[in-house]
This record gives structure tokens, sequence and C-alpha cells, in this order.
């Protein structure tokens, strides 16, 4: 089995070095015993643990550095930003928001997004970020279906995004207006409110109101990936897990620069993008602008960022970009990088060992789960391509599947796979803080993800004899062709270790003889073109190292879908591939 190994230097400072160690050891009561609770044993709130608990003691510390579009770095401390979201919290109570009511912010990664969020967040309201490229039906259908009473927003895309749609929207009370308060709509035109004008006439300090750890604080949409946008509901006992997860998976601590490429929009942007950081008291990098290899390379370097948490595309796209601009750069404070939201090919975690310094740990999460369940471990060495093993607190298993695909379940329940390497659909034992407790106004749907205890969480994986877990394919994506089971993750990792390949989606395609048959879609490198020569040349490279299962057609692609948060619409590719309709395309990447 190859095992990447930590380099000694960082494996001597992990914070969590012995993964069988930390299993024997970790309880969910130890964890929430970790978290300072409401003063007067008032209950948990997540912006308490972020940002209040250490305003007082370590109210210096940056909590935030903002690299704006500008130029610009701006800190904020502790401190402050206890301030500037008290304000915040304050101007929700005098606008008569109730606690419970949803906030919704439409924002680009500036100061503001942190503020309303963790003000909403203090306020008892639950707050529900929306990516700030969603086109104005997206919006509407998630402020429709969240029933969203504020929205925090720019002018600009207010008058794009949400004015168009604005008398669809009756239960939106309230939208919020970054930015000068000179070029948007005057104050109470449609509801609207200059942000700046509500903060300076708040007050300062603001006690959080009572919260029940299980109060609902967020509500976040799926990524959209197999179709409508699921909207998952979360409660403040979440922080918990952020908090214990990010210790496990990420090494995370006080004294780290962290940055999460992740956008707030999507799950990961905020229980590792706001919340898991600032409850360790870290300073969080706040990148204002996209992805530009460069800059990204600028920013790890210049930053001095320690612990970096990103996703495959990404990693991809700097592979892509060639060595020579990490070698360029000191990276030495790089000391832990994770990924997440797609498979990691092996490639990409040996690239990263060599080029970064420091092998990329996979980890596995969903937005149901709210928290990283699965990674190779922070302080331990990597199976490259392997997701990895439970975290501390977490129960995984591996069930057999039905005719549907999904878990099979017969009068007796589910079964377990024992045998190591049988695929089956992963499943968590129900019990860690940040499970999800409902999609929104989906009950029966919500109902359907459990059985005998267990959470079904609708990936197909294996575990090896050692317990490792090796993501398949999503159940909806697992291709069957003359009586095997194909995953699309191994083919495309097998595809993407030939030197041309950049990226590889996978899909099986009817077919009267084989049942269905292996259609591979890739993009070129730099400097390979596509030509009979090549596409011969990759599917016989597939086919010496899959057999039978590899690939028989392959077609260069230029412009694989993407979902905005960075994950390859295979059902799109299939949904073209047969003529049929393309589905929810809200979260499909357009540029
Ligand atoms: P939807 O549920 O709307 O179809 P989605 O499942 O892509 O969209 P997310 O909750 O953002 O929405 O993504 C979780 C999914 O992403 C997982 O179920 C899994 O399929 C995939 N995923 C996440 N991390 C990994 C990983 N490390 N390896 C493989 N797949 C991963
Ligand atoms: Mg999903």
């Amino acid at each position: 089995m190859e095992l990447i190994e930590k380099p000694e230097a960082v494996r001597r400072r992990a914070r969590m070095p012995d993964y069988a160690r930390a299993r024997r050891t970790f309880t969910w009561a130890g964890a929430r015993a970790q978290m300072s609770g409401l003063p007067g044993g008032r209950g948990l709130n997540i912006a308490h643990e972020a940002v209040d608990r250490h305003a007082t003691g370590r109210g210096d510390a940056v909590a935030l550095r903002v690299l704006s579009r500008d130029g610009a770095v701006d800190e904020v401390t502790y401190a402050e930003l206890r301030r500037r979201t008290d304000r915040f919290a304050n101007a929700l109570r005098a606008l008569g928001v109730a606690r419970g009511e949803r906030v919704f912010t439409l924002l680009p990664r500036t100061l503001d997004l942190y503020v309303v969020a963790l003000g909403t967040l203090k306020a008892g309201c639950v707050l529900s970020p929306l990516f700030s490229a969603f086109g104005p039906e997206p919006v509407a259908q998630r402020l429709r279906l969240g029933e969203g009473r504020v929205l925090a927003t720019t002018p600009r895309l207010y008058e794009r995004r949400v004015r168009p749609q604005r008398a669809d929207l009756p239960d939106l009370r309230h939208v919020l207006l970054t930015g000068d308060p000179a070029e948007g709509p005057d104050d109470g035109e449609e509801g609207c409110s200059a942000l700046q004008h509500l903060l300076d006439a708040a007050e300062d300090g603001f006690t959080i109101p009572p919260t029940d750890p299980e109060d609902p604080a967020l509500l976040h949409f799926t990524s959209g990936t197999t179709g409508r946008p699921k909207g998952a509901v979360h409660v403040h006992e979440a922080a918990v897990a952020h908090h214990a997860t990010a210790t496990a998976a990420l090494d995370l601590g006080p004294d780290d620069v962290f940055w999460c490429t992740a956008d707030p929009g999507w799950v990961t942007g905020t229980s590792y993008g706001i919340v898991a950081p600032l409850t360790h008291g870290a300073t969080l990098l706040v990148d204002e602008r996209d992805f530009d290899a460069e800059r990204w390379y600028d920013v790890l370097a210049e930053q001095r960022v320690t612990v970096w948490y990103t996703a495959p595309t990404a990693l991809r796209m700097l592979a892509r970009h060639g060595a020579e601009a990490a070698h360029r750069r000191d990276l030495s404070a790089l000391r832990h990088v994770a990924s997440v939201g797609e498979p990691l090919n092996a490639e990409v975690v040996r690239w990263s060992a060599e080029v970064l310094g420091t092998p990329v740990h996979d980890n596995w999460w969903q937005t149901e789960t709210g928290a990283i369940m699965i990674s190779n471990f922070a302080g331990e060495d990597i199976r490259p391509g392997s997701m990895g093993r439970p975290l501390p607190g977490i129960e995984a298993t591996v069930l057999e599947r039905g005719p549907d695909g999904r878990a099979l379940r017969t009068g007796g329940g589910v079964r377990e796979v024992t045998t190591p390497g049988v695929d089956g659909e992963l499943a968590l034992r129900v019990g860690w803080p940040s499970l999800f407790r409902g999609y929104l106004h989906e009950d029966e749907r919500y109902r359907a993800s459990f059985a005998d205890g267990w959470y079904l969480t609708g990936d197909v994986v294996r575990r090896d004899a050692d317990g490792w877990y090796w993501f398949a394919g999503r159940a909806d994506d697992v291709i069957k062709t003359a009586g095997h089971l194909v995953g699309p993750f191994e083919v495309e990792s097998v595809l993407m270790a030939h030197p041309a390949v950049a990226e590889a989606a996978v899909i099986g395609k009817p077919d009267p003889v084989a049942g269905e048959l292996v259609k591979a879609f890739v993009t070129l490198r730099p400097g390979w073109w596509p030509s009979d020569a090549l596409h011969d040349e990759l599917i016989a490279f597939a086919r010496r190292r899959l057999g039978s299962v590899a690939p028989k057609e392959l077609v260069v692609d230029p412009h694989l879908p993407h979902t905005r948060s960075g994950k390859i619409l295979r059902r799109l590719l299939k949904a073209r591939e047969l003529g049929l309709p393309e589905g929810d395309l809200s979260t499909v990447e357009t540029s």
C-alpha cells in the first residue's frame, strides 16, 4: 500500500499525532466541554464561541485579515469584530426582526459578509448565505423556499439579481445594502436600508439571548450536483463539531493563519470559512478575489498561510499551471493542506507533496453532515487516493446496496458489508452535533435519509482491510457495465495519471449489450491537442490499467461543466449525452 509520509518537522508539530489514541479517548461530551457556553449557563451560541469568548482576553488578536480587491490588507481584531457584530445584532433588533427569522446574504467576500453572518447568529436569527454569483432565479427560488425575512446584499447585486423578482418575494421585508449609501435606492424604498446607516444608528454592546444548542442557526443549500438543491438546517450545537473536527482534520489552532478558499455560500465556506477558525481563535484570511494561480501562490507565500483548506479543482488547476510558480516562492510556513468537495486523485496528492512541500489531506463530508467526517488524519501518513478514516467521534460503515443503487432495506433492516474492498453505500451512525436537523419543507426526504440509526449518505465507497475508505462515486453515478460495477472516480483517476489529462469525467452510457458503457470526457493540459492518436493512446493507457472497465468512448472537451462550488456535473454530461432535459441548472458555473 502506497503511503506518503508527512515531513518529520510537520508531523512533530501536529496537534493530534496519534489516530488510534485520539479515537479511543475522544468523546462528544469532552468536545462540548471545550466550548465556553454563554455566560450564566444560558446555552450555546455559535457567534459567542467564534467571537465574544476571544474578545475578552485575546481581544487584540487578529480575527480577520481581509485582502481587498484593490490590494489593501485590512486587519480586524476579535475585539473589533465583537463591536461590529454587536452593532449588527442591535440593528436587526431595531428593525423588529425576530429570533428564528431568516437572514440571507448575497454578498461578495468582504468584511460586511462576516459581520452580517456573525451578527445574525448573535441575534438568534438563522443565517442563509447565498453565493454571490447566483442569477435572479436561483436567488429568488432560495429566498422563497427559505422565507427570507432579511437580505443583505450590494446595491449592484440588488439591482441585477433581486429587484426583478422583488414582487414575488412577499416575505422579504428588509433589504440591507452594503457599500456607499449614496449608490443604492433611498432608505425606505422597497424596504431597502443602507447597512451603514443602520450600523451608525445601532448601539454598541449586545447581550446574546439564551440560545438552546438545538436552536436553528444555519440554512445551507446543497451544491445541486445530483438535482435541485436541498435546504439543510443546522443548529448552534454544530459549532462543537466544527471546532473538534478542525483540530483533528485540519490541525488548526490559535496561532494559525488559516485560508479556506470556499465561498461562505457553500457549507465549507461557513463551517470552516467562518466558524471553526474563529472558535479556535486563529487568524482567518478573507480573499475578496477569485482564483488566479500566480496570485494564489502569492497569497500563500506573502501571508505566511500555515493551514490551507481548498478543493481538488483548484489544486488541479495549480498543478496544470506548473511547478515553477511554486518553486519561485517561499511556502515554508505552510504546514497543513486539506481538500474537500470532490474526490482527490492520488496524482494530486503526490504532486502536492513534491511541489507544496506537504501532501494534501483529502477529507470527505457533505452539507448534511455539517462537518468533516472522514479524513486523512492530520498527524499521520497519507494513503493517496483514499478519503481516509472516520474522525474521532464518528462511526462509519458500508451498507449493502439494492437494485436501485442505494442501501438495501429488507424487513430486518440494513446490512453492513463486512468483506474488505466490496463497495456499498457509506453510512454514518447518527449522534454527532453537526448532523443536519431537516431538509426545509421536505420532511419525507429527510426521513428517507435514515435507516436503523444510520444516516445514509448517497455515496458509494469501499473500505479496505485497515479501515481506510475509498470513494467510488455517487450512488446515481456508479456504472454497471457487462456485470461489473464501475466507480467513475477510479476511471477518472487513471486517466488523470496520463500527462496529457488535466481533468476527467466519466459517465455510464446506455448500451444494448453491456447495459452501460463507460464514456469519458477529458480536458487536456496546456501543450496537448486533441488528435486521433492521442484518443487511442488514452484509451489504451486506461485499458492497460483498468482492463475491461476502461472507457470505450472518450472525447476531449475543453469545458467540463462544474457547479459553482467546483464539482464536475456528471449528471449534466449524461443528460446531454442522452438528449434528456438538463434539470436544475441554478448552481452551474457559467463563466
Ligand atoms: P446535491 O446534494 O445537491 O446533489 P452535493 O452532494 O454535491 O449536491 P455537497 O453537500 O456540497 O452537495 O457535496 C457533498 C458531496 O460531495 C458528497 O456527498 C460527495 O459526493 C462529494 N464529496 C465531498 N468530499 C469528497 C471527497 N473528499 N471525495 C469524494 N467525494 C467528495
Ligand atoms: Mg448531496
